[in-house]
């Protein structure tokens, strides 16, 4: 059973410590590949590390809506060069983050018009950060797309009418190990609906580990629970939804599978 961790943070500062082990037990859980998402400046040049030091690692370059203010001329057109990298596979995760708002809203709008701009010239898939601004985003991505988009909703939580849209523009959908917590009723009813063409599993380690080890750091073997899960939810077997989801993720973002 092959599985693909479409959204982790290994470059975090959480995982110093012990690296190598947990991308081991990655593979021991069946994880033949992991997209190391980057939020920061730093953490584009740490991903890329990672991605030369293990075939299994892919990554992404962007900077996080809480990073905007940090993001000026110079460093972006930087990231445009390192996103030219072939084991760079999308632009991300980028987007607009209303509930924390680290960065103003305006610096936010700007940064991910110029990382979407960037995503169009190199013609890479988006991973997009969106809390608390889902119809911001949705505007923002009309306006920038005529026909369809390539790209996916990371970690969503919205309702059936947001998760509508983005299918319609063409987005794909991911769920984290939150549709385990126990609160979580009303995200595992829209796990429930969304179709499985258009699903991506992801840790988004090292938050968001699942319910019995809340609190915790996550890594990317958890994602085994979060087969369950779906599983679980969807009525369907667990080989089938790490096939389908394996190659949903190939499909989008080329990780030569
Ligand atoms: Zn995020
Ligand atoms: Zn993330």
């Amino acid at each position: 059973m092959n599985l693909i961790d479409t959204h982790c943070h290994l470059d975090f500062p959480d995982f110093d410590k012990d690296r190598l082990s947990v991308i081991n037990r990655a593979k021991d859980a069946g994880i033949v590949r992991i997209l190391n998402v980057s939020c920061s400046m730093k953490s584009c040049k740490k991903t890329s590390e990672l991605t030369r030091g293990s075939d299994s690692i892919y990554g992404s370059i962007g900077i996080h809506p809480h990073d905007a203010a940090s993001a000026d001329d110079a460093a972006i057109s930087s990231l445009k060069e390192m996103a030219k990298d072939k084991k760079i596979v999308a632009i991300g995760e980028v987007g607009l983050d209303y509930y924390r708002n680290l960065s103003p809203k305006e610096k936010q709008v700007e940064v991910f018009l110029k990382f979407i701009s960037i995503s169009k010239e190199l013609n890479l898939p988006l991973i997009i950060h969106s809390r608390n601004a889902m119809a911001e985003t949705l505007d923002i991505i009309k306006r920038e797309f005529k026909g369809n988009c390539k790209g996916v909703f990371h970690c969503f939580s919205g309702d059936e009418k947001s998760l509508d849209e983005i299918l319609g523009l063409g987005f794909y959908v991911s769920f984290t190990c939150n549709i385990t917590f126990k609160n979580a009723e009303r995200l595992r009813e829209i796990v429930k609906i969304a179709p499985m063409d258009k699903v991506l599993l992801e840790t988004d380690a090292p938050f968001l580990a699942p319910q019995h080890l809340r609190g915790k750091r996550n890594e990317p073997a958890y994602l085994a629970y979060l087969l369950d899960a779906v599983s679980e939810i969807k009525g369907l077997s667990k080989e089938e939804i790490a096939d389908t989801t394996t190659r949903n993720a190939n499909r989008l973002f080329k990780l030569g599978i």
